[in-house]
């Protein structure tokens, strides 16, 4: 049975997708960034062409976003440096949550790819225009269970 079955649910988790990576910690200050923009503030750039952020997909941990930014301690931080093993629940439920969007997706017709593509973008804290309309076509004719 897949987990998400209405549309509502399947737009909470993925703006749950989106927030989940915060707080987040320096592995070598310590500084705890509470959010994203908290985050973008107070770390710099490691060029300034390079928004440093990666989105990946991981066999194990499933969707990740790999960004690399100078933390004020001078260190370049790697924010996925955030322990997984400590972090392995939240890992796994976010990488069922992923599964359970990108199947909502797929059911509703949507080419695997693209959706992956655009669920992954989202996950790493941008907007997906594409997902919106989605959203939109699927609610207007109806969510399938
Ligand atoms: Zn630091």
């Amino acid at each position: 049975m897949p987990s998400i079955t209405s549309h509502d649910a399947w737009f909470a988790g993925l703006k749950a997708l989106g927030q989940d990576n915060f707080p987040k910690r320096c592995c070598n200050c310590g500084r705890v960034f509470e959010n994203a923009a908290d985050f973008f503030q107070q770390t710099q750039a490691i060029r300034p062409e390079i928004t440093g952020l990666k989105a990946v997909y991981d066999e194990d941990d499933g969707p990740l976003v790999e960004v690399f930014r100078n933390c004020v301690c001078g260190s370049t931080l790697l924010v996925n440096c955030v322990s997984r093993r400590d972090d392995s629940t939240a890992g796994h439920s976010r990488r069922r949550l992923f599964d359970d969007l990108l199947g909502y997706l797929v059911r509703h017709g949507i080419e695997r790819a693209r959706a992956r593509r655009e669920l992954l973008l989202v996950a790493s804290g941008e907007r997906s225009e594409v997902l919106e309309i989605w959203y939109g076509q699927i609610a207007a004719r109806g969510a399938k269970p």
